[in-house]
């Protein structure tokens, strides 16, 4: 939302409420310049003075400023997708939007203000409550390094524009030379309020796996050929780079072992379990401890703060890798085929990116590890050259039995359930593609509709699991 939407916003809700410019000006105890500027788009309010107009007049901050969610109900009218380039990123864990989101925020503020004495951070919502965990505050000092900061973390406020958002005041002889107000708002992507900023360009025209798939029937194309179509052939070094980062974290996590950072006394087990052998090893347990000691790995490397993709968040990074390095190395694939089917699983987190979110603060794990497990089925739907109708059916599987999942990481960290989770849910997308191969041709429910209630189950959950370390596992764990 920019700040236009908000002046149309605020406006008129000061008109139905039969205030005066002056008369909300003098409730707030600012000038009527100020109102008025806000009503034309030309300044923001502070976060602090968002609660107060939102008092004034009577209604929620909410209804100032749509939370993420609400605007992302507005964009399932046909307005197309990013290119998955947004969607894979590399980038340091644990969390693409408590640490890479909040370390962008705070290198950008600084960039802006490099004159500032002393940098002052306030963390709010979920970045406030489980940012610890997360090394939210790590990531920020480490930005504005060497400058003088302070983090604050306000976990008491609630009227928020975004369950991600902070605060950055940049100070000098002791006077606020500059604030910004940001959104970190998943997958590692901010919005400051009241600037435009880097909006990335909608280069699919199409945003339904049901349009997609008639249009990819119709012109005879597979889904990573589309994806071509849409984003050029230079798509492919891209991807390429993604692959090598996505390998090069599987590798590094599987030669480390020791404690992992937090005191919650988690030990990293992946180069345990890739060494193991089962009592009884068959092709089956095999296949389930090298696939599992892939997703620890990755996502041991992630909780250690290490070098992950976003596939597509990093707390969901290992099930991708894990499975596109297991059925590499079982049938040999060349570099290309996993380039196709990361191109594919692309699309499929895309469409959820697009339609629902993938973000774990908005609408709980099942938006992470959900989407992780539906794109990993759908990566390897496409190695085995299935048809775009048990692609879909694959990803949709995925997704239907991780619904109503909770994110409640204990302490904060993103440890436990995460990391177990990653290997649990890279098995599962291997079981949604065996399905797939079979019943296809009786399934019920679409992928769309299934993205659809995946959001809307999301929404209805609680905030104590959606990523604010207060209920379930976090809360019960001693
Ligand atoms: S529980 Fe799931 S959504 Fe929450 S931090 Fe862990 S992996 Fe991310």
């Amino acid at each position: 939302m920019d700040k236009f939407q908000f002046a149309e916003r605020i406006r008129k809700f000061r008109i139905a409420r039969g205030l005066s410019q002056i008369e909300l000006g003098e409730r707030l105890g600012v000038s009527n310049r100020a109102v008025s500027k806000w009503e034309r788009g030309e300044a923001y309010p502070t976060v602090d003075t968002l609660g107060e107009i939102a008092q004034a007049l009577g209604v929620l901050v909410d209804d100032l400023i749509p939370r993420e969610e609400e605007s992302k109900g507005e964009k399932l009218s046909g307005m197309g997708m990013e290119s998955i380039k947004e969607l894979y990123r590399v980038g340091s864990g644990p969390s693409s939007s408590h640490s890479m989101g909040p370390e962008k925020a705070a290198t950008l503020f600084k960039r802006a203000f490099p004159d500032a004495e002393l940098y002052e951070v306030t963390l709010y919502g979920s970045l406030a409550l489980t940012g610890v965990g997360h090394r939210t505050d790590f990531v920020i000092k480490r930005a504005l390094h060497p400058s003088e900061n302070i983090i604050k973390f306000d976990k008491t406020r609630s009227d928020l524009p975004h369950p991600n958002t902070m605060k950055l005041c940049a100070i000098k002889d002791g006077q606020s030379i500059g604030e910004w107000t940001v959104l970190s708002v998943g997958g590692g992507a901010i919005q400051i309020l009241g600037q435009e900023g880097y909006t990335p360009e909608r280069v699919y025209k199409l945003d339904k796996f049901k349009d997609i798939a008639e249009y990819c029937e119709k012109n005879k194309l597979r889904l990573w050929q589309y994806v071509e179509e849409v984003e050029g052939k230079e798509i492919w070094a891209y991807l390429r780079t993604i692959w090598g980062a996505m390998l090069g974290s599987v590798e590094a996590g599987l030669h480390v072992d020791g404690e992992l950072f937090g005191g919650l006394g988690v030990l990293r087990k992946a180069k345990y379990l890739y060494n193991q052998r089962h009592m009884d090893e068959s092709a089956e347990t095999k296949q389930n401890r090298l696939v599992c000691s892939y997703a620890f790995a990755v996502s041991e490397q992630n909780a250690a703060g290490g070098v992950i993709v976003t596939a597509p968040t990093c707390g969901s990074s290992g099930v991708l890798p894990a499975v596109l390095r297991y059925i590499t190395e079982k049938k040999q694939l060349d570099t290309d085929t996993i380039l196709h089917a990361l191109a594919t699983a692309g699309i499929v987190g895309n469409l959820i990116k697009t339609n629902a979110s993938i973000s774990g603060a908005e609408c709980g794990c099942q938006a992470e590890i959900g989407s992780a497990c539906a794109m990993a089925a759908a990566a390897l739907a496409e190695i085995y050259d299935m048809e775009i109708a048990q692609i879909e059916y694959a990803a949709e599987v995925a997704i239907e039995h991780h619904l109503g999942l909770t994110c409640d990481p204990i302490k904060g960290l993103v440890q436990i359930p995460c990391i177990e989770r990653n290997a649990v849910a890279a098995m599962r997308a291997i079981n949604a593609v065996n399905l797939a191969n079979f019943l296809t041709d009786t399934r019920k429910i679409s992928f769309d509709l299934i993205v659809q209630t995946m959001y809307e189950t999301g929404r209805d959950l609680s905030k104590i699991y959606r990523e604010t370390g207060e209920g379930g596992l976090a809360k019960l764990y001693l």
